[in-house]
C-alpha cells in the first residue's frame, strides 16, 4: 500500500515553563506527520522525542522523514532504523488511523474498548508552586497528583513534602517523579519518608543509565514499602522485556509516544500482568490522541503492586493516566481537553488533530 507522506516540524512555547530534574522546559519540539492513501483516507501521527530520556533528537527524526520522500509504503516504515523510535511511532499511528477509517467503512466492524472513561492524574509544578496548584485541582475532582522532585535541594524538598501531603484532599494519592535525579542515599532518604505518607509510587528514583541501575532499582524496590515506578528505564529498545525478565515488582510508566513498537510493548506487559500507568510525553493533541487510544484499549490485570495478597477474585486496577497536563501550550490549538479529572472515549475522539496539523501550515 502506497501513502503520500508529509511532515511538519514544530517548536511550541509552553504556557508556563516546566521544571524537572532535567532543567526548565520553555518549549516543546517535534514533528507532525500525515499519511494519505490512494482513497484519500488520512492519518496523522506525532514524533515527540525527549533526548534527555534517551530517545533520538528531532533533527534525527526530521532527517529520517526527509529520507522517506513524498511517497512511502508500509515496508519503508517498517525498515526505519530502530533508533528513530518516535518517528516510527508517528507513522505507525498515522497508518493505524487510515486502517481504522477503512474498517469504519465496513458496517460489520465493532470497536473494542476496555473502559468507558479513564481517571487522570494532575501534574503539579515542582517546589513550592505545587501548594497553590493542589486546591483548585482538588476542587474540580482530581484525586491523583504528580509532583516533580529532585529539582531543588533535597532538604528543601523534603521540608515541603509534608506541606504537599497536607494540601491533598482526603483519600488522594501523590506520585513523586525524581526523573533519575537521586543517588542511592538520596533515594533512601526519600523512601524512608514516603513509607507512612499517601504516596502511590516514586517514579525513576535513580537514573536509567546509572551504573548498576537495574540492581539498584530492584534493591530499593525490595527494601521499602512504597512502590517504585520505571519511566526513563523503559525507553530503549528491549527495555520492557529486560525488566519483565528481571521480575520488576513495581509499576511500569508507559509513555506510548516514546515507544517505537507500542503494540508489541503493551502485549508483553499484558502477558506479564504488569501494573501499567499510561503517561503523557508532553506531546501535542495529535500524539496524545494516539497515546490515549492505547490507554483505552489496555486491559488491566490484577495489579499485584497495589494489593500484594491479590487472589484470582480481585478486581482489575485501572490506575490514573498521567494526562492531566493541559492546558500546556501557549497556543491552545495544540492542547487536548483541559482540566478534567476523567476523560471519556468520546473526548479522545473529539480531539481535533487536523486543527493542530493545519495550525502548522
Ligand atoms: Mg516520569
Amino acid at each position: 500500500m502506497k501513502f503520500r507522506f508529509q511532515f511538519r516540524r514544530y517548536c511550541l512555547p509552553v504556557r508556563v515553563p516546566i521544571r524537572t530534574a532535567y532543567g526548565v522546559w520553555t518549549e516543546r519540539a517535534g514533528l507532525l506527520v500525515r499519511l494519505e492513501d490512494e482513497n484519500r483516507r488520512v492519518g496523522l501521527g506525532e514524533a515527540a522525542p525527549i533526548p534527555e530520556f534517551g530517545t533520538e533528537t528531532v533533527d534525527e527524526d526530521e532527517a529520517g522523514a526527509r529520507a522517506l520522500g513524498e511517497w512511502t509504503h508500509a515496508d519503508a516504515i517498517a525498515a526505519l532504523p530502530p533508533r528513530l523510535a518516535c518517528l516510527r511511532n508517528a507513522l505507525t499511528a498515522a497508518r493505524g488511523e487510515i486502517e481504522a477509517a477503512r474498517r469504519s467503512e465496513d458496517p460489520e466492524r465493532s470497536v473494542e474498548d476496555n473502559a468507558p472513561y479513564l481517571p487522570l492524574a494532575a501534574l503539579i509544578p515542582a517546589g513550592k508552586l505545587a501548594l497553590a496548584q493542589i486546591p483548585p485541582r482538588s476542587e474540580i475532582g482530581f484525586r491523583v497528583f504528580k509532583w516533580k522532585v529532585g529539582v531543588g535541594d533535597i532538604a528543601d524538598e523534603l521540608g515541603l513534602f509534608d506541606d504537599v501531603c497536607a494540601a491533598l484532599p482526603s483519600g488522594a494519592k501523590l506520585r513523586l517523579d525524581a526523573n533519575g535525579a537521586w543517588d542511592r542515599r538520596r533515594a533512601e532518604r526519600w523512601l524512608e519518608r514516603c513509607a507512612d505518607r499517601p504516596v502511590e509510587f516514586v517514579e525513576q528514583p535513580v537514573a536509567a543509565d546509572a551504573r548498576g541501575a537495574m540492581d539498584l532499582l530492584l534493591g530499593l524496590a525490595g527494601d521499602y514499602p512504597t512502590p517504585l515506578a520505571l519511566d526513563e528505564s523503559l525507553i530503549g529498545e528491549g527495555d520492557v522485556e529486560r525488566w519483565i525478565g528481571a521480575g520488576w515488582p513495581g509499576v511500569y510508566v508507559v509513555k506510548p509516544s516514546l515507544l517505537g513498537d507500542v503494540a508489541g510493548a503493551l502485549a508483553r506487559l499484558e502477558k506479564a500482568k504488569a501494573a501499567v500507568v499510561f503517561s503523557s510525553a508532553l506531546e501535542t493533541a495529535v500524539g496524545a490522541r494516539a497515546a490515549l487510544r492505547a490507554a483505552f484499549a489496555w486491559n488491566p490485570s490484577t495489579d499485584s503492586t497495589s494489593s500484594p495478597q491479590a487472589g484470582s477474585g480481585q478486581a482489575a486496577v485501572r490506575r490514573a493516566a498521567g494526562f492531566g497536563v493541559w492546558p500546556l501550550f501557549a497556543d491552545g490549538r495544540f492542547d487536548g481537553p483541559t482540566a478534567m479529572p476523567f476523560i471519556r472515549r468520546e473526548d479522545v475522539e473529539r480531539i481535533d488533530a487536523e486543527a493542530a496539523w493545519n495550525a502548522l501550515s
